[in-house]
């Protein structure tokens, strides 16, 4: 060994193991002593007391002083070693291990990178010199590994076999998640990674009311639903209006006296929240300025109050906020996250009157002091990032755990295009979509970077978000990257960006909770669903608490990508849905899974109730009014008895 540094080879000889070894096992499939070769090889590295995955004894989160300390070459075998063993998990069937070994190396990898002496943002790539075999692309090519194994082998249909050999990853550049083709095939397989769910349309009985819609604020209080402002589309109409909808019922929506604050005030009302308060019976607007503003709901009328900023210095001016200013230049915020607990009113990131690429200001106002103070982050990105805390960005989610003592923080992203046309630092031709995951602990009162173990989302934007009190779980649908492609081979066109209709839930106890017994989970599951609402940004879940129904109201998307649509360039939705989930409390009794693949609506298109094609298909023209869709006549023919029984329908009288 020299200067402390240790080969592989090394590293294997210094135990009299060789590594190589394990590789023969894994070809061989004796993936038990491939995983006992890796493991000693990997100990020999970094200490047999070590363990592996980072657990709780290291504090949680994914900072490692062990790992940071980890020298180029430890780094990448440390990295193989991983992957081979989430290569025998995954041979093994065991997927939650696999990927909690994938996740592994990208932590290590991350540690890598917080080592770097200058802070690097999210977006920056971190160098790793002429070794570039290892770090950022040794973890890329294991998770592309990861990626390419991913669509077993019953869900290959023959256009995506024949796309196979020219290039692995541009078959997964052709998938819409979900994709329409795949997602009636998909039933649960790993249930500590998965669960089944099923999103249904729910229709409100009189016209009117909320419309399409984005950038609009919403919530559910005494069982209503609650949606302000927002815009029809890109250039408008601009909405100050709110409505609110009997959930119970459903009869129609009910207007309310729109928000008094004249827009030369306030700016439009866009990207704001409506954060309901318990104890008060109001629902606060926080629209960037010293005045607060509050909807009573018991009385039905708009409020506000006066607050102040409470300097702390040096850090407030450290953080950016001059002295004698309001943290907020010119009285605005958009597209930050809010979340109220124990009477506080916390607010994460967001765009304001001076950056547009997004901030990572986190301030809190105490309701019944009316004093801001600020927590961690500054009011424009700075030149390097800052590890101790998320980076700058607009249109995170955020959630409260179980306990009220933790606030999670993930996805948002870097509008570095914004920041292009504004002039801003760090500007680009495209937006850069967050892949980290952050609490901040109310008591500690500092950040941690956490880990996302289990069966994780993909880094988005603009997503629809909430934590659901009664399932006691975290629900993520959609959203949005501006930086993952999309490709149509049929329609000759690729996107450079991604909009998504997929489901998932967290649950963050699952991560401690023993791993022996059968039926634990991961803390992130995918919710599998046959059917979807269609792709978009902006969507909002709502929660109602009472209940633990689960909503989903809005939206919009980018026409292109969604091919039935015929008018302008993006375009807003005003559809209400219901999500159902296959776990205790999820409403998913009376869900028909044979039903749903039959009929589900996926996303823009509708399934083929004989074939199980998915287009722009034609409703059953019968008594049934449109349970059933049929993709061309012979179809209808061959379905038709089938329907009749399962639907109870017959041709309508002409
Ligand atoms: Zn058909
Ligand atoms: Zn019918």
């Amino acid at each position: 060994m020299s200067n402390g540094n240790l080969s592989s080879e090394e590293a294997g000889r210094s135990r009299n193991i060789r590594p190589e070894q394990a590789s023969e096992y894994f070809r061989n499939g004796e993936y038990e002593l491939a995983k006992e070769t890796f493991t000693t090889a990997m100990k020999s590295v970094i200490g047999p007391g070590f363990k592996i995955p980072l657990d709780l004894t290291y504090g949680g989160g994914v900072e490692c002083e062990e790992y940071k300390r980890l020298d180029l070459q430890k780094r990448a075998f440390l990295t193989w070693c991983f992957d081979g063993i989430a290569r025998c998990y995954w041979k093994q069937d065991r997927m939650e291990e696999a990927l909690k070994w994938s996740e592994e190396a990208r932590i290590l990898a991350l540690n890598a990178r917080i080592s770097s002496q200058v802070p690097l943002h999210d977006w920056e790539k971190y160098d790793h010199n002429s070794l570039d075999f290892i770090g950022n692309t040794g973890t890329a090519v294991h998770r592309r590994w990861i990626a390419e194994n991913h669509i077993p082998e019953r869900l290959l249909t023959p256009e995506i076999r024949r796309l196979l050999n020219p290039g692995k990853t541009s078959v997964l550049l052709q998938y819409r998640h979900p994709d329409p083709r795949l997602c009636i095939k998909l039933n649960v397989t790993e249930p500590s990674l998965q669960v089944m769910g099923a999103w249904h349309k729910i229709r409100v009985r009189s016209s009117g009311g909320p419309s399409r819609r984005m950038g609009f604020a919403s919530f559910i209080w005494k069982g209503h639903l609650y949606i302000a402002g927002g815009r029809k589309d890109s250039l408008g109409p601009f909405y100050r209006d709110i409505f609110s909808l009997n959930l119970a019922t459903r009869d129609a929506w009910m207007a309310l006296p729109p928000y008094p604050v004249p827009f030369r005030v306030s700016g439009a009302f866009l990207g704001w929240h409506m954060v309901p308060d318990p104890d008060t019976g109001r629902a606060y607007l926080f629209t960037g300025r010293p005045t607060v503003d509050y909807f009573d709901l018991n009385t039905k009328t708009w409020g506000s109050m006066v607050t102040t900023f409470k300097r702390k210095d040096p850090q407030d001016a450290k953080g950016g906020i001059k002295p004698g200013t309001w943290p907020y230049p010119k009285d605005q915020l958009t597209d930050s996250t809010q979340q109220l607990v124990g009477g506080k009113l916390y607010v994460f990131g967001g765009t304001h009157g001076t950056t547009s690429i997004g901030c990572n200001l986190f301030m809190v106002l105490d309701l019944k002091t009316a004093h801001w103070t600020r927590l961690s982050g500054s009011v424009m990105p700075g030149k390097h990032g800052d590890y101790a805390s998320p980076g700058p960005r607009k249109t995170p989610s955020s959630w409260v755990d179980k306990d009220r003592d933790r606030i999670f923080l993930i996805f948002g992203e870097c509008d570095r295009m914004g920041a292009r046309l504004s002039g801003e630092l760090h500007g680009a031709d495209c937006g850069y979509a967050y892949d980290d995951f952050w609490s901040w602990s109310i008591a500690a009162g500092r950040w941690q970077r956490e880990r996302m173990d289990g069966n994780a989302p993909c880094p988005r934007s603009e997503v629809a978000y909430v934590y659901n009190p009664v399932l006691e779980k975290a629900i993520v649908w959609g959203g949005y990257n501006p930086d993952l492609p999309t490709y149509f081979y049929d329609h000759g066109a690729n996107f450079g960006f991604s909009y998504y209709a997929d489901t998932f839930i967290y649950d963050s106890s699952a991560s401690v909770s023993s791993s022996s017994s059968n039926d634990r989970t991961a803390p992130w599951r995918q919710v599998l669903t046959h059917g979807f609402p269609t792709y978009r940004a902006q969507a909002q879940l709502i929660v109602d608490p009472d209940t633990g129904k689960t909503y989903l109201y809005g939206g919009f998307a980018n026409n292109d990508y969604v091919p039935s649509r015929k008018t302008s360039i993006s375009r807003s939705f005003g559809d209400l849905w219901q999500l159902r989930i296959n776990i205790p409390g999820g409403c998913f009794e009376g869900v028909n899974l044979e039903e749903e693949t039959r009929t589900a609506q996926a996303g823009p298109w509708q399934r083929c109730f004989t074939c199980g094609s998915a287009g722009p298909w034609k409703k059953c023209g019968g008594t049934c009014r449109g349970k059933a869709f049929f993709c061309d006549a012979d179809c209808l023919k061959e379905g038709w008895k089938e329907h009749k029984e399962m639907h109870a329908c017959r041709k309508a009288a002409s």
